[in-house]
């Protein structure tokens, strides 16, 4: 929100247009009675001007409504600038997976798709995986939603196992969106990626591909990290192995694959890029003086504080924002949404094909403004800029604004 008022001025945005923006559109908030426990859930939506609701589900012990509505408008906004047919929504359950049987776990999700079916649908929100949440859990909501509605619906949420209508390119999407972004950013700037050195903080899921689509692009990985800290080598480390050691249960300081460094460290290490792929507010006002990167790059959603921003802004480091970094993972959703729709499978080269030109145009169109504005803002800014416009036509297409 705060950083909503900077905008204001900024793209010369009305109070009534600022009062549309910030307004949600639908807050659902239920509380699920599993085995005699009671979680708290929200389905949330911010936005519907350019179509239904779109955003993942997150479970977690700390998930709040607060949380769960900001989250939902970033879901907006990525969307919009990506330009889908999709609002912004996203979904939450109060609850700790780690200490859940799978048992456990399908009985909660069961209860969610029940107690939110009037609100989900694949014309009026779409949830997706988030923190904590992955493929089967979409596979145990679809089920239970079909069953409450009595028909097969499978758009109705996407990132769901294959055999239920599910892409096999979303795995890998957000790296590979995140990693076309970065190439395009070294084009626009003129800069050469060769050789370029990248610490990469998260080696999940989409920390670990960005990584190895880095590495495959000529940017030299030096450092990575998990929860359990982190390795590196400033003369490269080789992405393949380290994944490898992973995957055999090795954690990276076990790998013996580089120096074992701390997460302060690597957030602090002299590198040319920095990808933040782990949680929110990884960069603060604590930190942000002592980052010594030339680039950020977020995949993980909200990891900077607007704090942080203005200080990182000031210093002159590049931040490629969440909005736009991470947006393959939704991209490619709106892939899966669309053949569910459909029926028709399209031919993975040409989705990859598409997924390149989208998040191509999506950078282009920041740097545009970006460049129009004389590079007196960050990307997130003309991201923002762009978004909102975006919203704001269609909420005026449909006569909900003057
Ligand atoms: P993941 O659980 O697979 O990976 C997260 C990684 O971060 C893990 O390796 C974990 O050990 C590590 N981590 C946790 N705390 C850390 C810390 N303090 N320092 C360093 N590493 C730490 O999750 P993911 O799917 O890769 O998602 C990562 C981020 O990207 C999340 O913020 C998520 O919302 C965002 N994101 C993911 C996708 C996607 O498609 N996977 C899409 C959009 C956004």
């Amino acid at each position: 929100m705060k950083r909503l008022d900077d905008i204001k001025q900024i793209g010369g945005f009305s109070d009534q247009e600022i009062k549309k923006i910030k307004s949600y559109h639908k807050v659902s908030y239920k509380v699920l009675e599993v085995d005699g426990v009671s979680y708290p859930a929200w389905r949330i939506q911010h936005s519907n001007a350019l179509g239904p609701g779109k955003g993942g589900i997150r479970y977690h012990q700390d998930v709040s409504e607060e949380e769960v509505k900001s989250l939902s408008l970033l879901m907006s906004f990525k969307n919009a600038l990506a330009g889908l047919p999709y609002g912004g929504g996203k979904g939450g359950i109060k609850v700790n997976p780690k200490e859940k049987t799978q048992q456990e776990l399908e009985k909660i999700s069961r209860a969610y798709a029940r107690a939110f079916a009037d609100v989900l649908g694949q014309d009026i929100d779409i949830p997706a995986p988030d923190v904590y949440t992955n493929a089967q859990i979409m596979g145990w909501i679809l089920d239970e939603y079909e069953k409450t509605i009595g028909h097969h619906e499978p758009g109705m949420i996407t990132g769901k196992p294959l055999a239920l209508g599910g892409i096999a390119m979303r795995g890998d999407a957000t790296a590979r969106g995140g990693a076309i972004v970065a190439e395009a950013f070294f084009e626009s700037m003129n800069m050469p990626k060769n050789g370029q050195t990248v610490a990469v903080q998260g080696f999940g899921n989409a920390g670990s591909f960005m990584a190895k689509f880095l590495q495959e692009a000529s940017f030299k990985v030096v450092a990575v990290s998990d929860s359990n800290g982190g390795i590196k080598n400033m003369n490269g480390l080789n992405v393949e192995d380290v994944i490898s050691a992973k995957a055999g249960g090795k954690s990276l300081a076990e790998s013996g694959l580089g120096e074992t460094i701390s997460n302060q460290d690597l957030l602090e290490l002299e590198v040319d890029v920095l990808v933040l792929a782990a949680l929110e507010n990884q960069i603060t006002q604590e930190n942000a003086e002592k980052i010594k990167a030339k680039t950020i790059i977020e995949l993980a959603n909200g990891p900077i504080s607007a704090d942080a921003d203005k200080i990182l802004f000031a210093k002159g480091v590049y931040v490629i924002p969440d909005l736009l970094a991470n947006s393959g993972g939704v991209t490619v959703s709106y892939f899966e949404w669309a053949q569910n729709r459909t029926g028709n499978i399209l031919d993975e080269q040409y989705l990859m094909d598409k997924l390149q030109i989208m998040m191509r145009d999506a950078w282009h169109r920041v740097f545009e403004v970006y460049s129009e504005l004389d590079r007196k803002m960050d990307f997130r800014t003309a991201g923002y800029l762009l978004a909102m416009r975006r919203i704001l036509e269609a909420e005026k297409a449909r006569g909900m604004l003057s």
